[in-house]
């Protein structure tokens, strides 16, 4: 009988990482506030599922998460869950995707562009029109589920997908600001950078934010040598120390902390605001 009843009460929602779950949470407003694995200090990207969340994820009403990309690690807990609904946010028809590899666009169900590409950057959420197919796409998945509570979802949607608009707007004037290039921590800034049209010269490691090599770090110290790099940002969670030793003595300026998944924020539905407003200023603040 999986899957066929109405959500009779509150449906128990499980989502991914704290920007999903802001996401989620905006939609199902008075509804309830859905679980989030990856909790606040955790690194998305490297995780341990613990044998409660498991239990959650298998027993839960509704699960939503980036996709394999992000989190491999959830893969087959996801598959194995007996939720009604299990919502890929990278598979979402109309959601702008790029890839590691050059940042050729493509968008989901064009033909050549089968799911599971390897090289799709799962970091899409950075790229506010995708925030907004999103939670669209989430109320239209729980209305589906919950009919009776369809207007809601729909309602709530709707004011969602309008604040990230504003925001959008709001952060696309400050970001005009930047014009001299940025050095970044791990390679997910790709949507933002193409979004807002932020010169990004370089990454310290790649999408999966191992750390980098020596001959990473060679290119990274040339590139801080050439005095065509206004600024290197350190990573929330990791050694903002290290990245100040590498501007020393460069005309390049180490910046604030940069959280693209938000592991340092205060979880619920303002953090997806919270953390593209403190992405764009603290840039601005160092390059712009
Ligand atoms: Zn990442």
């Amino acid at each position: 009988m999986i899957g066929t009843a109405a959500w009779a009460d509150v449906p128990t929602v499980v989502t991914d990482i704290p920007v999903v779950q802001s996401l989620v949470a905006q939609v199902t407003g008075d509804r309830g506030t859905p679980a989030v694995i990856v909790t606040t200090g955790s690194d998305p990207h490297d995780f341990q599922l613990r044998p409660s969340q498991a239990r959650a994820l298998a027993t839960a009403d509704a699960v939503f998460w980036i996709g394999p990309e992000m989190t491999p690690w959830l893969s087959a807990p996801v598959e194995a869950s007996a939720a009604a609904l299990r919502l890929s946010l990278l598979d979402v028809p109309g959601t702008d995707l790029r890839s590691y590899d050059g940042g050729d666009h493509a968008h989901e169900g064009d033909a050549d562009e089968a799911h599971g590409h390897p090289g799709r950057d799962p970091h899409a959420w950075l790229d506010p029109d995708n925030a907004r197919v999103w939670v669209l796409a989430i109320a239209e998945a729980l209305a589906a589920r919950d009919p009776q509570n369809a207007a809601t979802y729909r309602a709530n949607a709707a004011r969602a997908a309008q604040d990230i608009a504003a925001l959008d707007a709001d952060l696309g004037v400050k970001a005009a600001a930047v014009t001299k290039g940025i050095i970044t921590g791990h390679d997910a800034y790709g949507y933002l950078a193409a979004h807002f049209g932020l010169p990004i010269a370089a990454s310290l490691s790649g999408g999966d934010a191992a750390s980098p090599g020596a001959a990473r770090m060679a290119e990274i110290g040339a590139l801080l040598a050439s005095g065509d790099v206004a600024c290197i940002f350190p990573e929330a969670g990791h050694d903002a120390k290290a990245i100040a030793v590498l501007a020393e003595g460069t005309a390049a300026k180490a910046g604030e902390p940069l959280d693209p998944e938000g592991i340092a924020l205060q979880p619920g539905a303002g953090l997806y605001a919270d953390l593209m407003t403190a992405l764009i200023d603290r840039i601005v603040r160092c390059a712009g």
